[in-house]
């Protein structure tokens, strides 16, 4: 038995996995600990860090060890974020640790408190009586009394003085030197003008109008509150987002805006920030996405936690970003793979949304012009609300696209061709009118393989089973899956052949834009890919060209099809738009769908109408003719009809366990057994199926085998609780590594 008075707290170690321990608190840290704090604790021979995930009131243990501190300030998450992480461990059958890691960036999680401190000097009045000064020092003490406090480096240099003087000031009392904290901010040099909120169109006061109803239901909602916002592109989604923010904020509550992290770019932030980070009632706005140092993320998220920034604009995990009381969710593009994390914990942003903001009583927005098939299908099911807003809201019509058939263009021309005849003319008449083109092709490189002719040798990845992409400038052969790096051959590197005839097959960003300056050696080309994208600033650099009309075509890869908004744009072009159509997975229609209508959204978006020309060798695939025709619905029922007769989502839902090793032979043991203690734990499980295990699409990645057992049911939360039961008494044999994803989004 426990003594009644003493307080317990049930906590997480990074190294124990799936484990809670307790622990006892000493009565003089009782007043500073709480859920979520983070805690030292003796644990065996070594202090370890934990966070608080309960506060029972008993233990089952007779004899608890004490915690030896409390590290920083208050809990860093909320209850009501541990308790989503609890789900989230719960759901995607991962621990809970890993779990909190999302929940928890890095660079909050460190054991000493992150703020950077700088000295600061402040003028003070002295006490008693006033010191005799020099008339240096008096100087020195009257810029000081105007500016009341500053850094002591920025003083420093404004009078040009040293450090020894500023002491003499502190010690005759008329200043004072103190640690303060600095914080970083990554957006501190910008310069943004305030916008006022536009007055809406009837499509969007209907959807404006819906979402605040929601917003100001009092009592608690047993469905959840989510909204889907069917929009075209350019129809205005932004500001219907803006004006939900600002009635979140009218309500005291604050608001997540999540972006795909391709899409967060400045142009996106600061439209958000000039509604409500400048003018009289100036909100802090915190922006959360990869490229911030750790030092910046920190104090973002520690201005979010203490309710200084109410809204905060982010990547995919931004979604657990403390806000607290949270009002509303907003995912823009939630159709995005990017959302969904490809490590442990694999959740997706958009459905963590969803449960989220059901436990925060806060309502959902999700946006797109292309929603997923999923996120439709509970809009039409009425389990979300569906909003429609079907015409762009400056009133220009949508781009028209032609599709260009290839399998007729370059016959007597040598391999692939590369531009269509109507896509050179197009072009060429834009060259003239000085207006601009946008070219899209998702592979970057020079070529996507390597061939011999003579003996059918194809360079591939010694590690994986995937060809290996060639890259001309640097004469380089690479592996777009691990990195791997080698010369690139100038004749067959088999013995019996060595032809010197090699070819390269599959067209790249490279190649195009190396055919571009051969057709158009006047024109000013530029090519946006990984590739050439090396420093933080280059991708700022080359769209600012572009915008300011020094560049005439722009040549890149997806990182040009989002959000992007140029009104000199009258012409698109999608160079191979069969390219996602033969990825082996089920959903290669819907991406091609929806990278279509999203390239083409690029267009028109100025004075001038746009064209869209989409290049094909399958040009009557249903994917390519709906997008063709800006028809998402047609879409969307055809595409049904083929996931319902194929069991796919969202007519079933999906589990894929993925198991890696490097010896096939006892890899494919493993993944035999482990279908069996499945298939035992599953049998009451309603709708269930499994299939494997088979060897993965990518059967072989960084030198180890993969294979995949892909499981279908009706609901997931009691397969995942089965998983996660077998999961814990299986024993693999060593260097068998075995991954479960629930709901999957890539399935090789
Ligand atoms: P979406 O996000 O749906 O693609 P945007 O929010 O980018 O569309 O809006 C497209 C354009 O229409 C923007 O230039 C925006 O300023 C303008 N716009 C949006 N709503 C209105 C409105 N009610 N009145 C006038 N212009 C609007
Ligand atoms: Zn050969
Ligand atoms: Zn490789």
């Amino acid at each position: 038995m426990r003594k009644g008075c003493q307080m317990i707290v049930r906590i997480t170690l990074e190294i124990a996995l799936g484990k809670e321990f307790d622990y006892e608190v000493p009565s003089e840290l009782e007043e500073r600990i709480a859920l979520g704090s983070r805690v030292k604790v003796p644990f065996g021979t070594r202090q370890l860090m934990g966070v608080v995930t309960a506060l029972p009131a008993t233990s089952s243990f007779p004899v608890l060890k004490p915690i030896i501190d409390v590290v920083g300030q208050g809990s860093l998450v909320t209850p009501k974020v541990l308790d989503l992480a609890r789900w989230m461990a719960a759901y995607y059958c991962c621990p809970i640790e890993i779990a909190l890691k999302s929940v928890l960036p890095v660079a909050v999680r460190r054991d000493r408190e992150g703020w950077k401190k700088q000295l600061h000097i402040r003028a003070v009045e002295p006490t008693g009586q006033v010191p005799a000064l020099t008339e240096r020092q008096a100087a020195l003490r009257s810029i000081l009394q105007q500016w009341k406090e500053l850094p002591l480096q920025e003083f420093l240099k404004l009078t040009r003085s040293t450090a020894a003087t500023a002491k003499k000031l502190e010690d005759a009392g008329v200043a004072l030197i103190c640690r303060e904290v600095m914080e970083r901010d990554p957006h501190a040099h910008e310069h943004i003008l305030p916008s006022e909120p536009l007055a809406l169109n009837q499509e969007q006061a209907r959807a404006h109008a819906a979402i605040l109803a929601a917003m100001n239901q009092k009592e608690v909602q047993q469905k959840p509150n989510v909204f889907l916002l069917h929009g075209v592109t350019g129809s205005g989604k932004t500001e219907v987002y803006l004006q939900a923010i600002d009635h979140a904020l009218s309500q005291g509550r604050g608001a997540i805006v999540l972006v795909p992290e391709i899409s967060l770019t400045p142009q996106t932030v600061e439209r958000f920030k000039a509604r409500f980070a400048v003018g009289k009632r100036a909100t802090l706005v915190a922006v959360l996405h990869s490229h911030l140092s750790d030092g910046e993320r920190h104090d973002e998220w520690h201005k979010i936690r203490e309710g200084r920034a109410r809204i905060v604009i982010g990547a995919r995990s931004a979604v657990f970003a403390p806000v607290d009381p949270l009002g509303l969710i907003i995912v823009d593009e939630e159709h995005e793979h990017s959302y969904k994390q490809e490590e442990a914990p694999r959740y997706h942003a958009r459905d963590v949304a969803v449960v989220r903001a059901q436990k925060e009583g806060a309502v959902v927005v999700l946006g797109s012009a292309t929603p997923s098939m999923e996120t439709y299908h509970h809009a039409k099911g009425g389990k979300y609300h569906l909003l429609e807003m079907l015409s762009r809201a400056d009133d220009k019509s949508l781009p028209w696209v032609r599709v260009m058939d290839m399998r007729g263009e370059g016959r007597h021309d040598k391999g692939i061709p590369i531009l269509s005849q109507q896509l050179k003319e197009a072009i060429d008449q834009r060259l003239e009118k000085r207006e601009q083109t946008m070219l899209f092709l998702n592979r970057r490189g020079y070529a996507s393989s390597l061939q011999c002719p003579q003996c059918g040798y194809v360079a591939g990845c010694p590690q994986c089973s995937l060809s290996l992409t060639y890259h001309r400038r640097q004469q380089r052969l690479r592996c777009h899956l691990c990195g791997h790096d080698e010369r690139a051959p100038i004749c067959c590197p088999v013995d019996t052949c060595r032809s010197a005839e090699i070819r390269f097959a599959g067209v790249g960003t490279e190649r195009v834009e190396d055919t571009l300056a051969r057709l158009y050696p006047t024109a000013s080309i530029r090519r946006m890919d990984s590739d050439t994208l090396k420093k933080k600033e280059d991708y700022k650099r080359i769209l600012t060209e572009f915008r300011q009309g020094k560049v005439d075509i722009l040549i890149g890869t997806q990182m040009i099809a989002k959000g992007l908004h140029f009104p000199n744009v009258t012409l698109v072009g999608i160079i191979y738009a069969d390219l996602s159509l033969h990825i082996p997975d089920f959903r290669a229609g819907e991406r091609t769908f929806q990278l279509i209508t999203q390239v083409a959204g690029r267009a028109g978006r100025g004075e001038v109408e746009g064209d869209v020309y989409v290049q094909s060798f399958t040009p009557f695939h249903p994917a390519i003719q709906y997008a063709r025709r800006h028809d998402y619905v047609g879409f969307y029922e055809q595409e049904w009809e083929f996931r319902e007769q194929t069991s796919y989502p969202p007519a079933l839902r999906l589990a894929l366990v993925t198991l890696r090793g490097r010896q096939e032979a006892k890899l494919k043991l493993s993944a035999d057994h482990l279908r069996q203690a499945i298939e035992g734990a599953t049998q009451d499980i309603q709708g269930f199926s499994l299939a494997g295990p088979a060897p993965a699409p990518l059967e072989r990645a960084e030198n180890h085998y993969r294979y995949q057992i892909l499981m279908r049911a009706q609901r997931m939360s009691r397969l995942s609780a089965r998983l996660a039961g077998v999961m814990d008494s299986m024993r693999l044999p060593q260097g068998v590594k075995v991954s479960i994803d629930i709901d999957p989004v890539n399935l090789y």
